[in-house]
């Protein structure tokens, strides 16, 4: 078990963004730019997401991404929760970041940053 706190959330920022993206002040390379890696994360450790790509409408992969200093080489890595939560009885609280990914037109965005810590 471990709980999430400490949330900083970009959902102001992704918003701006698509609105900007939606007058045409983006390109759409420009935002759909997940590369090889971020898409291989997400195919292998994301979990579908709630809400549809907002460019392409296809669904979307939310990937947890982890990181801290006591994580040595495993921060930075793509995990699922149940890993998380070994990890965080193991080495203590670690920074989680969810991005959102899209599959099909690459659309990728850090939704939001939490701390996660084991319940004790
Ligand atoms: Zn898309």
């Amino acid at each position: 078990m471990f709980d999430y706190s400490h949330e900083i959330s970009h959902e102001w920022q992704r918003r701006t963004t698509l609105k900007r993206f939606r007058a045409g002040l983006v390109r759409r390379e420009a935002i759909c730019d997940a590369d090889f890696l971020l898409c291989a994360a997400a195919r292998y450790h994301g979990t579908d997401a709630a809400r549809p790509c907002p460019v392409c409408e296809e669904t979307m992969r939310n990937v947890l991404w982890i990181y801290g200093e006591d994580l040595g080489r495993r921060s930075g890595t793509a995990r699922s929760e149940a890993e998380i939560d070994d990890i965080v009885h193991e080495v203590g609280p670690v920074s989680v970041h969810t991005v959102e990914v899209c599959l099909n037109c690459r659309w990728n965005y850090l939704l939001k940053e939490v701390t996660a810590a084991p319940v004790v």
